[in-house]
């Protein structure tokens, strides 16, 4: 059967290519055919985007009114967790104790969002005059483009939504090719939510057609963009061309540091877990390893032994810790980071291979890497390869520690393993990331501000403030005087 598109509140067949959702475990499994938006349905899906946030009903509705869609949201998404996990799992692959976890985390956002949404107040300003009081309100900014990259989606997707419909705007979704069953799924779980019709659709379809013709349409007033690094600097110019806002979630090659009084236990454990869940293809992977000289070997032997121990499999298995890689192109693509890490003079400790035999076959499956012997300035310590590729290297002091875990174009994240507090906050602010965990990595709290310093983006989503993102802000002067204008008046500028 053909999945229908999701155009302002109506199910229909894209007038696009058709696309297929493939099981990336067993490429010979195809989940669904999926027809595309053609340039007619995007053209459709903004027109109606920009009445609906317009219309009185939705202009006026208070803060309460729409969080409690958002709660309901919540609901439902906890209600059929387990069923949009699995889809989940069909769609890209990552083991099921990790789709839960996401769909957990969509639900937990829909819910600290309409909470936010509610509970934010407006500011009256200092007053400066006697005269007159000053306000600052927060208004929607209208038609929002919601660009999702495949690796995390449906708390990617409600990490867009939640916000942008709770500032009172229309959203146009995007989602990945390859992830686009739940996405659409969850245009349901809205439209179940009571989301008036016209605020959401979701085209499916490529990035550089459907999303391109998007982000450039002159009624799309933000950009939302999650993805690669790439994509995301040609997003950016489209909006400065159009002179709109963006959020921009973009790459990473975050850092990992051991220190030489670190529980070594902790931390060989947490490093295996933040490069190889979910294959590495996690933006925040911790990629680049830093271990003090005089632990040096100790670790990486308890690492190797560690990924040694790892579960391979098949991601609706129990027990599986590392799925397949989301298609053959991408499988692919880090082992020629593996080959070109051992050009460059890396040795590979552990992994380096594409699993081929029996249950893995049909899928796209690589080993977890760990390579050793390059310097900071090799092309794989300094790329993102979003795959289960660790390089570890030594540092002697911190000077030069510091000196190498900053030298990168990306600034997403970093993790500290030390028992020393004092010395992890001095790291911490050191680190030019925008998230730093100390014993414990890829951890996350919605109502913490989560976003890239350098090549890693631009704005913050999450907490409190990733609300405000999706407003623009309004000052509102009340005279009280009931004389007019004094064009002399000093005090007319305070
Ligand atoms: P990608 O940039 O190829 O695609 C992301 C999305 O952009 C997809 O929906 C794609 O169709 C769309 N797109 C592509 N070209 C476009 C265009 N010209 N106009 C509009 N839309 C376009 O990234 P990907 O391969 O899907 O995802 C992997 C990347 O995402 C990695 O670099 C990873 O680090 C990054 N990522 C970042 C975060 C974060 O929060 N910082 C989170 C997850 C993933």
């Amino acid at each position: 059967m053909i999945k229908e598109i999701y155009v302002a509140g109506e199910w229909r067949v894209g007038k696009g290519n058709m696309i297929e959702s493939i099981f990336p475990a067993d490429h010979r499994i195809v989940n669904a055919q999926l027809s595309t938006a053609s340039l007619d349905d995007v053209e459709d899906a903004i027109q109606k985007a920009e009445q609906s946030w317009r219309e009185p009903s939705w202009r006026s509705s208070l803060p309460f009114q729409r969080a409690k869609i958002l709660y309901k949201v919540a609901d439902l998404i906890e209600a059929r967790a387990d069923e949009l996990s699995r889809l989940q799992t069909r769609d890209n692959g990552k083991p099921l104790a990790e789709t839960k976890g996401l769909v957990l985390s969509a639900a937990a956002t829909a819910r600290y969002v309409a909470a936010a949404c509610e509970s934010m107040d407006e500011e009256l300003t200092s007053q400066r005059a006697n005269d007159v009081l000053t306000m600052s309100i927060h208004e929607p900014v209208g038609v929002v483009a919601a660009i999702t990259p495949w690796n995390s989606p449906i708390a990617s997707e409600v990490q867009k939504l939640a916000p942008a419909l709770a500032a009172g705007n229309a959203v146009i979704l995007k989602p990945a090719e390859a992830t686009s069953l739940i996405a659409l799924e969850l245009a349901k779980i809205f439209e179940e939510a009571g989301l008036p019709k016209g605020l959401l659709s979701v085209l499916v379809g490529k990035g550089s057609v459907v999303g391109e013709a998007i982000v450039k349409h002159p009624l799309v007033k933000k950009i939302s963009f999650t993805g690669g690094t790439n994509t995301g600097r040609h997003l950016a110019h489209i909006a400065a061309e159009k002179l709109i806002t963006t959020s921009l979630e973009l790459g990473g090659k975050s850092p990992t540091i051991i220190l030489p009084d670190a529980d070594i236990e902790l931390a060989c454990k947490g490093i295996a877990y933040g490069i190889f869940s979910s294959a590495g293809q996690a933006c925040i992977a911790g990629s680049r390893l830093f271990i003090h000289r005089s632990i040096y070997k100790q670790c990486l032997e308890r690492l190797i032994d560690i990924t040694q121990n790892l579960t391979i499999g098949h991601p609706e298995q129990a027990g599986t810790h590392v799925g397949p890689l989301i298609s053959q192109a991408h499988l692919a693509s880090v082992d020629r980071y593996v080959q070109l890490a051992i050009q460059e003079g890396g040795k590979v400790e552990i992994g380096g291979q594409i699993l081929s035999d029996g249950d893995f076959s049909n899928g796209s499956f690589y080993t977890p890497t760990i390579i050793t012997g390059l310097s900071n300035q090799a092309q794989t310590c300094q790329e993102e390869i979003f795959g289960p590729v660790l390089v570890v290297l030594p540092y002697d002091n911190e000077q030069d520690l510091l000196v190498q875990a900053n030298d990168s174009c990306y600034g997403l994240a970093a993790g500290i393993w030390t028992e020393n507090y004092r010395k992890a906050w001095q790291l911490a602010k050191a680190l030019e990331v925008g998230t730093v965990w100390i014993n414990t990595y890829k951890k996350f709290s919605i109502s913490a501000p989560f976003g890239g310093y350098k090549e890693s983006g631009i704005g913050r989503e999450k907490g409190r403030q990733g609300l405000l993102a999706y407003t623009q802000q309004k000052s509102i002067y009340i005279g009280l005087n009931e004389q007019p204008n004094n064009w002399s008046d000093p005090f007319n500028r305070v």
